[in-house]
């Protein structure tokens, strides 16, 4: 679909932006940081969380592998359902202390029976919660108590690619511990997103981590007892920690720390810097930090986990130079995107695509280096996707492959660059921040994604966003480029995939003699020849 470009000058050189999808090489944008961050309450406990709360008070014996607890959840009595079911983990029992609620378990019984512990996934023994005789009333204040061992080493995947880290469903050990939702450490009732309390009793040299704010620590004898509050809407608890040094810095309502196996002052402070002047950055483009605190975690295996409110990273991965301006300001953003505007997973994940475009990419921007990196990803898109690896972004979960990571990131952030090169700077920032003031402590999708942006931008984006999301592959052009006179030049541009047709504004940049800028013209191509 041939289209003039034109220009007062002598064009000398025609230089065609093409890739797989759009790569604007000449013409740097960049992302202006709106007004300064409003001032509201920076932990959302709002009403939702006050529905459901957890008041939890553990102790770990980290040789035995051992965690003893009691749970007190309390809820507004469930209207439809008698009984309450729920999954934990095989190596723990749990009993109702209070004679007017019972927990019994469903099936045979046997531990192991209902699924088999491949790593990543526990083996869970199901439970039913119900009140003895009668029926749920007004609102409920059951006391459980649950202990037994957790310890799953981690394990790596078989078939799994370099990138990856070891996992593991659960662990307690003399290392440290980390439990998640995976673990199935405490009861998941499926009432909804719950706000919690947690005392923990650990050895002395000892540190935990958890969502939300920590309220003390003390010591107790020749054990450690540590508290944290979690006010906003959460739909697990993370417990991590270990024999660590903590270093941390206060200031305006956000507590900043670092977790260190071992004292680094300097380190420690690199981190801290760091996570000050992100934290302020993304405050600052995208609306307040959601969370009181946010920590940096040395995990005692590689791991590159963001949390809600803290992140938890491999010794190796630590003491990477780079780490401090790739992996750890996408960490970070993940408490914008994925730890409190929630994946609605059923619909793809978004958050990947979009927490690589604003900060892995969006670093490499800064330092004139955007245009490599989306060339890089593009180039991994089509060095690892074979047609038969390929799947919509609708389909993606999390990264397992050089191809799910190629997809699931790489196309996810070229839609969002496409996007902010259709919108302009301002009304992309401006979808962004509505999509955070809408979407926090929900679960979104692309289609509630697209909703928002096309409100924000005034346009219709539900069909970019379903050609991008819903289906495979991606354009391929082929160019050719006529000088016709002095000053005209005709450029043609070709899809040449199998497959139908894409819609998109390709931009195709010229460079004049004389001039250091190109002039850049977006040109639609919509159809084959
Ligand atoms: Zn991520």
């Amino acid at each position: 679909m041939p289209r003039q470009a034109r220009s007062n000058e002598t064009v000398v050189a025609c230089l065609a932006a093409v890739t797989l999808f759009v790569w604007t090489g000449c013409r740097p944008v960049s992302i202006a940081p709106r007004a300064a961050a409003e001032g509201k309450a920076r932990s959302g406990g709002n009403v939702a969380a006050a529905l459901v709360f957890h008041r939890i008070e553990a102790t770990i014996d980290p040789a035995e592998h051992r965690i003893d607890l009691r749970d007190e959840i309390s809820f507004p009595a469930p209207k439809r359902r008698r009984r309450l079911s729920f999954a934990l983990a095989g190596g723990l029992d749990v009993e109702s202390l209070d004679p007017a609620y019972e927990v019994a378990e469903v099936g045979d019984g046997t531990r192991g029976a209902r699924t088999s512990g491949s790593p990543g996934e526990s083996v869970l023994r199901a439970w039913m919660l119900s009140p003895r005789g009668g029926s749920w009333t007004g609102r409920v204040s059951v006391p459980l108590r649950i202990r037994g061992v957790v310890h799953e080493p981690p394990q790596v995947e078989e078939g799994e690619y370099a990138r990856a880290f070891s996992r593991t469903p659960g662990i307690i050990d003399s290392a440290g511990v980390y439990l998640s939702g995976a673990s199935h450490w405490l009861p998941q009732l499926e009432l909804g997103p719950f706000a919690f309390e947690i005392g923990v009793t650990v050895p002395s040299d000892w540190h935990v981590i958890c969502q939300g704010r920590r309220l003390s620590v003390a010591k107790e004898g020749d054990r450690r007892r540590i508290v944290w509050r979690s006010d906003a809407p959460m739909q697990e608890v993370y417990l991590a920690g270990g024999p660590l040094v903590e270093y941390r810095r206060s200031g305006e309502g956000l507590t900043l720390y670092v977790f260190l196996h071992r004292a680094d002052e300097a380190l420690a402070a690199r981190y801290l810097d760091a996570a000050a002047s992100y934290l302020a950055m993304y405050s600052q483009l995208l609306g307040p930090y959601p969370y009181p605190k946010f920590a940096l975690v040395e995990n005692f295996w590689e791991t590159g986990y963001g949390m809600p409110s803290f992140t938890l990273l491999g010794p190796r991965v630590i003491r990477l130079p780079f780490i401090l301006h790739s992996s750890y300001p996408h960490e970070i953003l993940h408490n914008w995107w994925g730890n409190s505007v929630y994946v609605d997973e059923s619909g793809g994940n978004w958050s990947e695509g979009l927490t690589a475009y604003l900060a892995d990419h969006l670093v490499k921007e800064g330092r004139g280096q955007g245009a490599e990196y989306r060339r890089d990803t593009l180039a991994r898109y089509r060095s690892y996707v074979r047609e038969n690896e390929d799947f919509p972004l609708t389909e993606f979960r999390e990264r397992h492959s050089p191809a799910t990571e190629a997809v699931g990131y790489g196309k996810s952030l070229m839609l969002w660059h496409m996007l902010r090169r259709r919108l302009g700077d301002e009304a992309f920032v401006a979808g962004l921040r509505r999509l955070y003031e809408r979407g926090r402590f929900r679960r979104v999708s692309f289609g509630d994604i697209a909703e928002i942006f096309s409100e924000v931008s005034n346009r219709d984006l539900r069909p970019l966003f379903a050609q991008w999301t819903r289906r495979t592959g991606a354009p391929e052009f082929a160019l050719q480029c006529r000088r016709l006179s002095p000053s005209r030049v005709r450029v043609r541009i070709e899809q040449i995939q199998s497959g139908a047709p894409f819609r998109l504004r390709v931009p195709v940049a010229l460079t004049v003699e004389g001039k250091a800028e190109a002039q850049v013209v977006d040109v639609l191509v919509d159809r084959r020849v």
